[in-house]
C-alpha cells in the first residue's frame, strides 16, 4: 500500500508518501520557523496563510520526487487535530478536496499517533510498547497493546517539556525554538543549581513543569537583584538535568511495571541530546530495547502521518468528507 501524509497542525507544512507502512518514498518538509522567529512563537493567523501558501507546492513537489502517480495511491491521511485550529484546516480541507477529486478513501490521524508511529518507519513494533511523547504539546507516557489503541498512562498536569524548554530559553534570550539552544548550552555548562523535581504521588506517571519554570524563572530574578552573575549555560545545563531526570526515570519505572517489550521516544524534545543519552544509558543496563527516531523523524512530518494513517487504513479506519479540524482530539 502507499499512502499519501499531510501534516499542518503547527508551523510544519509537510507531504510525505508511504509504503507498506514502514518505507519513506518520499518526505517534504516546509518549516516556517522563521516566519515566526522574530514573535518568539508561533503566531497562528501567519502558521494559516504559510499553510495555504506552501501546501501545494509541497504535494507536487513529493510526488514529484516519489516517481508515483495517484493511481498508485491508496488512501490519503491526514492530522485532524491536536493543533492550531486554523493550520489543521488547511491540511483536512487540502485532504478532503484530494481524496473527493482523486476518489480516494480519507483517514484521519491523531498528531501524537503520528509522533509514536514515525519509530516503525525505523524498526518495527513489538507489544507490549511504552511510547514517551516529548513534544511542544504534549508530554505523554503511552502504552500500547495492539497496534492502533493507545492508553495514556501518565501526561503533564500543566506544561509540556517542549514548552518549558521554550519558555526558559525566552528566559535566557535564546531565539526561538529555544529547546535546541538550551540543549547546546546544556552541554557547555555545569549543573550548579539544585532545581526541583515534580514526582508527583508515588504511583503517578503524570508530570509537571510549571514548577521548575518558575524556579528557574525566580533564580535568574534573584540573581539579577542580587547583582550576582548567573552563567546561561549553567541554568540550561541545571534545568535540562531536572527535566531528563524525571523524563527517564519514570518512563524506566513504567515499561518495568507493564514489562514491555519495547521503548518508543517521539516528539520534538527527542531530539534533545542529554535525554537520549539519559535514556540509553538507564535502558543500557535492561534487556528492553529502546528506540530514538533520527532527528529528522523527532520534530513534525507528514512521513509519521502516513505511518500512523497505514495502520489506521488497514484497520478500516475511515473518515469521510464531513472529516474536521479537532484541536483537542483525544488519543486513544
Ligand atoms: P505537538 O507535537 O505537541 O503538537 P509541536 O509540534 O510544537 O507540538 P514538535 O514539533 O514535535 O512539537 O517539537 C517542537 C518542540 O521540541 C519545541 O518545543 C522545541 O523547543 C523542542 N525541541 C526541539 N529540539 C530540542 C532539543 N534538542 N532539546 C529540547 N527540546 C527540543
Ligand atoms: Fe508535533
Ligand atoms: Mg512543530
Amino acid at each position: 500500500t502507499y499512502i499519501l501524509g499531510i501534516e499542518t497542525s503547527c508551523d510544519e507544512t509537510a507531504v510525505a508518501i508511504i509504503k507498506n507502512g514502514k518505507e519513506i518514498v518520499s518526505n517534504v518538509v516546509a518549516s516556517q520557523i522563521e516566519s515566526h522567529k522574530r514573535f518568539g512563537g508561533v503566531v497562528p493567523e501567519i502558521a494559516s496563510r504559510h499553510h495555504v501558501e506552501q501546501i501545494t507546492l509541497v504535494l507536487e513537489e513529493a510526488f514529484t520526487n516519489s516517481k508515483l502517480i495517484w493511481d498508485d495511491i491508496d488512501a490519503i491521511a491526514v492530522t485532524e487535530g491536536p493543533g492550531l485550529v486554523g493550520a489543521l484546516l488547511i491540511g483536512v480541507n487540502a485532504a478532503k478536496a484530494l481524496a473527493f477529486a482523486k476518489d480516494k478513501p480519507l483517514v484521519g490521524v491523531h498528531h501524537i499517533a503520528g509522533h509514536i508511529y514515525a519509530n516503525r518507519l525505523e524498526k518495527e513494533f513489538e507489544f507490549p510498547l511504552l511510547a514517551l511523547i516529548v513534544s511542544g504539546g504534549h508530554t505523554e507516557l503511552v502504552l500500547m497493546r495492539e497496534h492502533g489503541k493507545y492508553e495514556v498512562i501518565g501526561e503533564t498536569r500543566d506544561d509540556a517539556a517542549g514548552e518549558a524548554y521554550d519558555k526558559v530559553a525566552r528566559m535566557l534570550e535564546l531565539p526561538y525554538p529555544g529547546g535546541p539552544h538550551i540543549d547546546r548550552l546544556a552541554h557547555e555548562g555545569e549543573i550548579t543549581i539544585d532545581f526541583p523535581r515534580a514526582w508527583l504521588e508515588e504511583d503517578s506517571y503524570d508530570f509537571s513543569f510549571s514548577g521548575l519554570k518558575s524556579a528557574v524563572i525566580n533564580k535568574i530574578h534573584n540573581a539579577k537583584q542580587k547583582g550576582e552573575t548567573l552563567k546561561p549555560e549553567d541554568i540550561a545545563a541545571s534545568f535540562q538535568a531536572s527535566v531528563i531526570d524525571v523524563l527517564a526515570t519514570k518512563t524506566l519505572k513504567a515499561a518495568r511495571q507493564y514489562q514491555v517489550k519495547q521503548v518508543i521516544v517521539a516528539g520534538g524534545v527527542a531530539a534533545n541530546k542529554g535525554l537520549r543519552a539519559e535514556l540509553e544509558s538507564k535502558f543500557a543496563d535492561t534487556d528492553i530495547p529502546l528506540l530514538i527516531p533520527p532527528l529528522s523523524l523527532c520534530t513534525d512530518n507528514a512521513a509519521m502521518i502516513a505511518a500512523a494513517g497505514t495502520i489506521n487504513f488497514e484497520q478500516g479506519k475511515r473518515s469521510d468528507l464531513t472529516l474536521n479540524a479537532n484541536p483537542s482530539l483525544i488519543l486513544r
